[in-house]
């Protein structure tokens, strides 16, 4: 696993978490990952669409 930036927080991070896959009608796709850090707070899985689920606030 070489070192990737977060999506999230834009820093380096030597342990990337991959946390979303983006598609292209042209070309490849590639991955978003993130930090350790950041990786709990964002969606898992490369979902297409979400919807918006109720929250806990
Ligand atoms: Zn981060």
């Amino acid at each position: 696993m070489s070192p990737a930036v977060c999506c999230r927080c834009k820093r380096l991070t030597a342990a990337p978490v991959p946390v979303r896959y983006i598609e292209r009608a042209s070309g490849p796709g590639w991955t978003l990952y993130a930090c350790p850090d950041c990786a709990p707070h964002l969606t898992p899985g490369p979902l297409p669409a979400e919807t918006a689920p109720p929250t806990h606030g």
